[in-house]
């Protein structure tokens, strides 16, 4: 098991005790910690000043109440979060989670993995994540509406396109960000478009931010291939998930010439052996907003395997792309990918590989993308979202995705050179983790003690 430097180790204890029952917290920082050793044996100088225990206390944390009314007249409450981890980079930026298992430990873990994600990018922006424990599945568009503005309607106070510029994440799509936009409108009386991104295209959202998780995965997918002059053409892919990632994911691939047998969704996954068809899964998942099984009836082939009785990941293949939630494919599920093959990982949803997976696969010589540079896609086009949103411009979708593109090959090379230069050739995990936190030390150094 990867240890982390004698020098970090007290860091490490300190997040732990500070933030009691965050698992998720604790992995995504063991992991950073666990990649910095060999950055302070070369640069002791980044231990001054608590810059790294700086980096792993959120600037600032808010949690509230979220009173609605519901379609029968009954008042719900949930709880809403923002953690504004790092604006080092510039305004805290990174999504809204809105799922049942959202807790102040899951933001956490996601703002901090943001932090070094928008580094990667190259691009202005900190770190912070948000959302709320409320369950969209199953509710009508008027109790997403209300939730959504009384949501806002505490949150704005912390907004602004230089402060913090919330997008989607699980459980928040274009119908949320519009929602959530009028009531930040209205509140303010200002027609900010950059405070949020992901918007709809009729009010300053930008051309291919739906597309780009899922295609800037495939890009740093494809170059991790590449590096052993390899392509995705004919190779049997599988993806997980069946939201906005694994959706541009699988079209992606698809046009690269790979085969994608398989996805999912909370309900269980559909494999479908002479290749996924992605119009009827966009129809059943973005049209009449169903169940993955409906794939098998509707299309007349392929099967279904309910949740709790497989994995998704005993399905053969030779790109493996986990699009859907943290922690979904363990160090048993690797075992399989590798026993049957798989030669390149490329996480699409946040740290969704479980530290025993990565492991087994580094072991195993997989080529593995880290989701904080195999997915930084998304967040990437929303800062060209808020470029588009500050000059008042409206980009083409082609211009658009040739900036992608370029990003998201610079993220691959980055992590790349960064991983050689430390003495870890091809370890994209050690790559991101220190090229994500130069960038960030940086301008903290510069800053002084706040
Ligand atoms: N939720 C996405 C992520 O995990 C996108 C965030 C954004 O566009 O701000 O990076």
């Amino acid at each position: 098991m990867p240890q982390i430097d004698d020098k970090l180790a007290p860091i490490y204890e300190q997040v732990v005790r500070r933030n009691a029952g965050e698992p998720e917290f604790h992995q995504a920082v063991r992991e950073v910690l666990e990649s910095l050793g060999r950055v302070v044996a070369k640069r002791p100088d980044y231990l001054e000043d608590a810059l790294i225990e700086r980096l792993c206390e959120p600037e600032r944390q808010i949690i509230f109440r979220v009173p609605w009314t519901d379609d029968k007249g009954q008042v719900q409450i949930n709880r809403g979060f923002r953690v504004q981890f790092s604006s080092a980079m510039g305004p805290y930026k990174g999504g809204l989670r809105f799922h049942p298992s959202v807790n102040v430990g899951i933001i956490k873990f996601l703002g901090f993995e943001q932090i070094f994600k928008n580094a990667l990018t190259g691009l202005p922006i900190g770190g912070g994540k948000g959302g709320s424990d409320f369950d969209p599945k199953g509710r009508s568009d008027g109790e997403v509406m209300r939730f959504c503005q009384s949501f806002m309607t505490e949150l704005y106070r912390h907004l602004g396109e230089y402060t913090d510029v919330p997008a989607g994440d699980i459980g928040v799509g274009g119908r949320e960000i519009g929602y959530m936009f009028g009531q930040y409108k209205r509140l303010t009386n200002r027609y900010e478009a950059g405070v949020l991104t992901g918007k709809g295209l009729f009010y300053g959202g930008s051309l291919a931010r739906t597309e780009a998780t899922g295609y800037g995965n495939t890009y740093f997918t494809r170059a991790m291939l590449q590096t052993g002059g390899e392509d995705f053409d004919g190779k049997t892919t599988v993806v997980s998930g069946s939201g906005n990632v694994a959706i541009y994911t699988i079209e992606k691939v698809q046009s690269y010439g790979g085969k994608v047998v398989a996805c999912s969704d909370s309900s269980g996954y559909i494999v479908d052996e002479n290749g996924l068809d992605l119009d009827l899964i966009k129809e059943i998942k973005e049209v009449r907003r169903g169940r993955i099984g409906e794939y098998v009836r509707l299309k007349g082939q392929g099967y279904f395997v309910k949740s709790g009785e497989g994995s998704i990941w005993d399905v053969p293949c030779q790109v493996a792309m986990p699009s859907a939630t943290q922690n979904e494919l363990t160090g048993k599920d690797a075992a399989k990918l590798v026993k049957n093959g798989v030669q390149a990982v490329g996480e699409g949803a946040n740290m969704p590989s479980t530290p025993e997976a990565i492991r087994t696969f580094q072991q195993a010589g997989v080529k593995f993308g880290p989701g904080k540079a195999a997915n930084a896609g998304g967040v990437a086009t929303s800062a060209l979202e808020m470029q588009q949103n500050a000059s008042r411009d409206r980009w083409s979708f082609e211009q658009t995705e040739a900036r992608l593109a370029t990003i998201m090959r610079d993220i691959h090379d980055s992590c790349y050179e960064t991983a050689e230069e430390f003495g870890a050739p091809g370890d994209y995990v050690i790559g991101a983790n220190i090229a994500g936190f130069i960038r960030v030390a940086e301008p903290m150094r510069a800053f002084g003690v706040i």
